[in-house]
């Protein structure tokens, strides 16, 4: 599966702070945790149909024509259900990386969901060296895809810069380009604006509820 940076798959929104999208084949883990809009109350996700659209826009999954007579399950009920829960640990952990505060349980939770995933080094002709994915289930190797994006990231030092915009229903993911690596929220004309005017509302009505 590959999924780099000419492969812009759909999102429920746009990114709110006009931001440039994460490098690589983190775009895709990006693109994966904004299939939902808090805001918006929209899920690309919601449905099996709509799920299969998205992975198919994403060039996760390849459509083969049916055989006669055998439906092609592309995604079941139950793995539409493990890809949301896929994208939540992945939300959580991004959230962690805007807060700077350690969560073991989002930790634990994205560990869990990425377990599926079989993963193989390859060493090609060139002698270069790849992560793959070693399973033939095409839903394991959505999982080992998303997998390979989140490694590679560690590897080059770009994953702790996605980040989950911890903004009263917003939660979208966004990629810090900033030199510090320091943003907090995906905008601060939005999100950050209207913190700091909750924080100040607070300090007027006393201690919060
Ligand atoms: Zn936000």
């Amino acid at each position: 599966v590959d999924a780099g940076n000419d492969v812009a798959p759909e999102t429920a929104g746009r990114d709110p702070g006009g931001r440039a999208p994460a490098p690589g084949s983190l775009r895709l883990v990006q693109a994966l945790v904004n299939t939902r809009s808090v805001e918006q109350d929209l899920d690309l996700l919601g449905t099996v149909p709509s799920a299969r659209r998205w992975l198919t826009s994403a060039g996760l999954v390849t459509v083969t024509p049916p055989q006669p007579g055998s439906p092609v399950v592309l995604l079941t009920g139950a793995e539409r259900a493990a890809l949301v829960e896929l994208r939540e640990a992945l939300r959580g952990v991004l959230a962690t990386h805007a807060g700077g505060h350690a969560d073991p349980e989002a930790a634990s939770r994205l560990t869990l969901a990425l377990a599926p995933s079989r993963l193989a080094v390859r060493a090609d002709p060139a002698g270069r060296i790849t992560l793959a994915s070693a399973d033939h289930d095409p839903f394991a190797r959505v999982v080992g895809a998303v997998a390979i994006a989140v490694a590679e990231a560690g590897a080059a030092g770009t994953w702790a810069r996605l980040k989950s915009c911890p903004g009263h229903l917003c939660s979208w993911a966004f990629y810090d380009r900033s030199a510090a690596g320091r943003s907090v929220w995906c905008s601060m004309q939005l999100c950050g604006a209207r913190a700091k005017m909750r924080a100040y509302r607070q300090r007027q009505d006393g201690p919060a509820d």
